[in-house]
């Protein structure tokens, strides 16, 4: 994801702002990191520069369909 995406995300759960962790950049691009919202200390992946920003719930959810 591209980095100045952060000027419009924020926490699906209470709209709080979220924090960019990085471990993996490529120009302006986020390829692997994580945001963390420093409201509700939520954490949400970064992967393969996809941020996923799913509810932790649906995540889950998400996340044992796909197997
Ligand atoms: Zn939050």
């Amino acid at each position: 994801m591209r980095k100045d995406l952060m000027d419009i995300l924020a926490c699906p759960m209470c709209k709080g702002e979220l924090e960019l962790t990085i471990d993996e950049e490529e120009a302006d691009e986020v390829i692997q990191g994580s945001l963390v919202c420093g409201k509700c200390n939520e954490r949400y992946p970064i992967d393969d520069g996809i941020p996923n920003l799913l509810p932790p719930d649906l995540r889950k959810q998400a996340e044992a369909q796909a197997g």
